[in-house]
């Protein structure tokens, strides 16, 4: 088994397939920061859907059990369900999902990726009103597409989705409550996100996050809440069961990214669309497996290179925040994928 410095093996893989994405999320892509001089990467630049192919495979050979698309916005990326095909052959590969702001998630997309082979989908959605939801999405995009986006999805036959929404203080977590009222008995599982100091473009300060205690005691104002034991080890979330008094459940996850890190368990390897490996979603420089591939296509020389490249790992970067000042230079969540 290929175990990091820190003897962590390699479990998952993120392939951003894209750094654009049709929102401006305060948090992710500030439209202050990203707009209309943004240099965003050339189509020219990106992998071809045969190359991203050959790196999965060769990161699958090396323990990669799980891979997830993202981006920027993926669906932005044309033709994605080729490449969803292509992955999902790959032999020993479990568990093949996305993550999606679901603007794009028509019925007919929605059917697509599902036969194309996506298993789960990661839905993010901030806030249910739309004063709130589209200050964050900060392109006006109504919360109503979104919702009917989720129900194309159950509709499609995907099960386990996960909404994601990202807590920001005195911002969006006067939501926290609705948000579990509305999803209460549907059959998805919802998900709070402390909000992270990832690139610099949010200029993120702590007091800005509600932390995953904080989201916990707001639950229990209202609800019965009781554990459930993890799924399996490593997993990002703190998992809990919520009952309203009308016996009325809703599965919970809380990711506790900022207030209680888990790099000891950090089994994550990210692709950026251009071909670099991130250890860490807070690394300033990834490793260019492009040029690898590109100069070299003997597949034994890139297994090497994703060896080299794992074993030397040493990332711990949220245990090791505390106290210290944001490096100057982090990859932006944009540019390598949440
Ligand atoms: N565009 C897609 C979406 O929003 O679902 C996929 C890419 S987005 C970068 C992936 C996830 O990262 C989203 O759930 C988003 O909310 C989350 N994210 C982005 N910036 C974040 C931050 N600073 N803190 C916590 N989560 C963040
Ligand atoms: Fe786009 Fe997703 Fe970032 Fe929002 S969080 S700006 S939807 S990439
Ligand atoms: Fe993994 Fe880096 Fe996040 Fe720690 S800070 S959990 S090593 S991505």
């Amino acid at each position: 088994m290929l175990l990091d410095s820190l003897n962590r093996p390699l479990h998952d893989l993120r392939i951003s397939v894209t750094d654009r994405c049709n929102f401006r999320c305060n948090y992710c892509m500030p439209k202050e920061v990203f707009g209309r001089g943004y240099s965003f990467l050339g189509r020219d630049e990106l992998l071809s859907f045969e190359e991203i192919e050959k790196i999965a495979r060769a990161f699958v050979g090396q323990g990669v059990q799980k891979i997830r698309l993202t981006g920027g916005e993926p669906l932005i990326r044309s033709d994605l369900e080729t490449l969803v095909q292509m992955l999902s052959a790959i032999p020993d590969l479990k568990d093949l999902s996305l993550t999606t702001n679901a603007s794009l998630l028509t019925r007919e997309r929605a059917r697509s990726l599902r036969s194309a082979g996506v298993q789960r989908l990661n839905i993010s959605l901030d806030a249910l009103d739309d004063p709130t939801f589209t200050q964050l999405n900060s392109v006006n995009f109504p919360v109503e597409k979104v919702l009917t986006g989720i129900d194309h999805a159950v509709a499609a036959g995907f099960k386990n989705i996960k909404i994601n929404m990202v807590v920001q203080k005195g911002i969006n977590d006067h939501g926290i409550l609705p948000m579990a009222a509305h999803f209460l008995g549907s059959g998805v599982v919802l998900r709070f996100i402390e909000y992270m100091d990832v690139g610099n473009a949010n200029a993120w300060q702590l007091d800005e996050v509600t932390t995953a205690q904080e989201i916990l005691d707001t639950l229990q104002s209202q609800y019965v809440v009781s554990p459930v034991d993890p799924n399996y080890t490593g997993e990002v979330a703190k998992r809990w069961h919520l009952k309203s008094v009308q016996h009325e459940a809703l599965e919970v996850g809380i990711i506790s990214s900022v207030s209680e890190p888990f790099c000891h368990d950090c089994s994550r390897a990210r692709l950026s669309a251009i071909g670099e490996v991130y250890n860490c979603l807070f690394a300033s420089k990834g490793h260019d497996l492009r040029k690898v591939l590109r100069e070299q296509t003997n597949e034994a020389v890139l297994t090497k290179a994703i060896q080299a490249i794992w074993s030397a790992r040493q990332d711990r970067y949220s245990q090791e925040r505390s106290g210290q000042q944001p490096s100057s230079q982090k990859v932006e969540m944009s540019y390598i994928g949440g």
